[in-house]
């Protein structure tokens, strides 16, 4: 049965290079990595940067009246809104909550930053947290096959803290998807496309013995890769393909979220890559129920 889901205009977004306006490279760095904006009285600004989206790797330095100013447009553009309305954020994490869990999976919003405090009931850590990003994060969820959840490799979203191992900004350790607080106050376009991402990397798991094996040997069969433009940039996303498993779990995101642009991608290729890509997007296709995303 062929399916198609038209993607709602925010993941639509993913298709479209990220900037449109020229931008100082310095500030372009920043927004690109979650950098926080600090504004003092007298148009004094401070910056807030991750130099890897680790916990331990932030630098504060202050920044022109320029800089902070035109970082600021771009932040209210770009970022989640500030979490100023405890009820709405509680809401909004219930209704993921609930959507999770139908579909087998945990969501535990685990905050263990210094920034925030605590409260017993892991819902309520939600107040710190933007509505938008738990919004987001369901629209996503709602198009994805129900069979991609609840699996013995996907039980848990965790939502905030950072990880131990090599990760920085997100990661996959089966069977719990973890979404470190780098991407909790940052720009949208990175906590989607990271959530995608680290999901795929749960479908990887998932795939028959077969499907595996025929993914592997096909994407040995091409170099030709897409990439999407966030954290910091196209070319680097590509260039972390070279992995399998990367190059599994960032085009599962590709496969919800690029639409037209993937099968435009497909059939500007030619021979040997147009063959791969073929059987690449048959075999995606196979394990969404075949639903595509346009
Ligand atoms: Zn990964």
């Amino acid at each position: 049965m062929n399916r198609t889901i038209r993607l709602p205009p925010s993941l639509r977004k993913l298709q479209r290079p990220w900037f449109k306006e020229k931008i100082d490279p310095e500030i372009e760095g920043y927004i690109r990595f979650n950098a926080k904006l600090s504004e003092e009285s007298g148009n004094r600004f401070g910056v807030t940067a991750y130099m890897s989206g680790g916990a331990d790797t932030v630098v504060t330095m202050a920044v022109d009246k320029k800089t902070g100013f035109r970082m600021k447009r771009l932040i209210e553009r770009e970022y989640f809104q500030d979490a100023v309305d405890p009820k709405k954020s509680i809401l909004a994490a219930m209704k993921l909550e609930e959507e999770l869990q139908r579909r087998g999976v945990e969501l535990n919003i685990n905050l263990s930053d210094p920034y925030y405090s605590f409260s017993n009931d892991p819902l309520e850590r939600a107040e710190w947290i933007s509505h938008e990003l738990f919004e987001l994060a369901l629209l996503a969820i709602n198009i994805l096959p129900q069979s991609h959840f609840g699996t013995e490799h996907f039980k848990e979203l965790k939502i905030g803290g950072w990880g131990g191992g090599a990760a920085k900004c997100s990661e996959y350790d089966s069977p719990i998807v973890h979404m470190f607080s780098f991407v909790l106050h940052g720009s949208k376009r990175n906590f989607l496309a990271l959530l995608l991402h680290e999901i795929g990397h749960s479908f990887e798991r998932i795939l028959s013995k077969k499907d595996r094996r025929d993914l592997q040997i096909t994407f040995e069969d091409t170099d030709a890769r897409l990439g999407v433009d966030y954290l910091t940039g196209e070319s680097d996303r590509i260039r972390y393909q070279w992995d399998f498993n990367e190059c599994v779990a960032e085009n599962y995101m590709h496969y919800v979220t690029q639409g037209s642009r993937l099968l435009d991608f497909v059939s500007s290729l030619k021979g040997r890559d147009r063959d791969a890509w073929e059987e690449i997007l048959n075999i995606y296709a196979a394990n969404f129920d075949f639903t595509t995303y346009i």
